[in-house]
């Protein structure tokens, strides 16, 4: 098979699931139990968090592990809910004082190209969006305009899942810091904090929470080769979340359950595999990118890549056959043994148009005739030769299909 679909799923390194199987088996231990051997795994456990926020510049206590990127961003979204209690206080004074003066909604800015785990949580709250342009770049002016002195949180994403755009964190991170000396400057106390997914791009970026100026980062382990259900979030110091799964106090109260060892462990080990290495696999897969393009521009149908290359993932080639049905098109691969995807994985499964290359102004025919094709480990230099001849004749096919019909 040749797959080329890993902004859904990558698989589990050797080396990962080595690390892994010891705290399923003989280091089977509740981190919280008081014996020594248990001791030791939780001793291991608090390790693979330090590594695991090592990697982003931060330390062990910053992040909390969770089940994953979904998980990672519902809890940053509970940031809001502390300021709502303040707000909600705040007002109740205010009422006290003199009257009716209303409750002001916290509101939450989040980029309109924005992951479903993002979206849908905002959608708890009072929310707005920021637009993009056609590459899928966050438009900052829109940003700036949409920006009041009741934003408390805007979320935008590291890397775009179906195109791969990569945003401008630290510009934003900036144009946060300039409303904050505003609203310091009126004494608004109002907080506005930089929310992040960073499920798509962990792999081939350096990431440095301090550099990017982020308030709260997502993590996501089944994005690096690392296993499925384990995720993060780094909190930023003075940011109040919500503890939202109740129990036994894991995770400094915020989530609680009996900690994911194996898959801390495993994250921890998916890491320390990238660390150091980015800047090759950036470059390789640049190398295999150009390679499929050029045979893609030999179709029948002229190809549409979407995004920009200028700041885009290098592991990214999203793109457009228009006229063509994408969903034939991956029908006809998978014949072939050659696996990828139309857009996010659970957006294509619901079967319905995607917001994001909607968002970039695609029309009906160029979304129809959308793929989404994502290299990494599994990929080099042959089977990419392979893929892109593979997918070159299908595309042929379906032109000369969709002509004679
Ligand atoms: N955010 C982004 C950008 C993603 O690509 C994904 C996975 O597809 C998620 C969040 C959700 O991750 P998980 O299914 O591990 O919770």
């Amino acid at each position: 098979m040749i797959y080329l679909d890993h902004a859904a799923a990558t698989p589990v390194s050797e080396k990962v699931l080595k690390a892994m199987t010891p705290f399923m088996t003989e280091n089977f231990f509740n981190p919280s139990s008081p014996y020594l051997p248990a001791v030791r795994v939780r001793a291991a456990y608090e390790e693979a968090k330090n590594q695991i926020a090592n990697f982003i510049g931060a330390k062990g206590n910053d992040i909390v592990i969770t089940s994953g990127a979904t998980e990672a961003n519902a809890l940053a979204f509970t940031a809001i809910s502390c300021s709502e209690a303040n707000l909600l206080e705040r007002g109740a004074n205010l009422r006290k004082n003199n009257g009716s003066t209303p409750v002001k909604s916290p509101q939450i800015l989040v980029l309109e190209t924005e992951h479903a785990s993002v979206l849908e949580n905002a959608k708890n709250y009072d929310y707005d969006t920021i637009k993009v342009d056609h590459t899928g770049l966050i438009d900052l002016t829109d940003l700036k305009q949409k920006i009041t002195a009741e934003t408390e949180l805007i979320s935008v994403s590291l890397a775009n899942n179906e195109l791969g755009t990569i945003q401008p964190l630290a510009e934003i991170a900036q144009i946060i810091r300039e409303e904050r000396l505003r609203r310091l400057k009126k004494g608004i106390t109002t907080p506005l904090l930089l929310h992040s997914d960073a499920s798509q791009g962990l792999a081939l970026m350096e990431i440095n929470v301090s550099r990017l100026g982020v308030d709260l980062l997502t993590l996501n382990a089944a994005k690096v080769s690392g296993p499925k259900g384990i995720g993060a979030l780094f909190v930023a110091h003075g940011v109040r979340l919500k503890p939202y799964i109740n129990g036994g106090g894991q995770e400094r109260g915020l989530r609680a359950g009996t900690e994911n060892v194996a898959g801390a462990v495993g994250f921890a080990k998916a890491l320390s595999l990238i660390k150091g290495h980015q800047s090759a696999a950036r470059k390789k897969y640049m190398r295999l990118v150009e390679n499929l393009k050029s045979e893609l521009k030999n179709a029948k149908v002229e190809p549409i890549f979407l995004g920009s290359s200028k700041h885009q993932l290098a592991n990214f080639c999203p793109v457009s056959f228009p006229g063509l049905d994408a969903e034939r098109l991956i029908f006809m691969l998978e014949e072939k043994e050659v696996y990828l995807s139309t857009g996010a994985a659970c957006s294509a499964s619901k079967g319905e148009p995607s917001h994001v290359l909607k968002a970039i102004g695609l029309n009906d025919a160029e979304i129809k005739g959308s793929l989404r094709i994502s290299l990494g480990t599994l990929n080099n230099e042959e089977n990419i030769r392979k893929a892109g001849k593979i997918i070159r004749r299908a595309v042929d096919r379906e032109f000369e299909r969709t002509s004679h019909a």
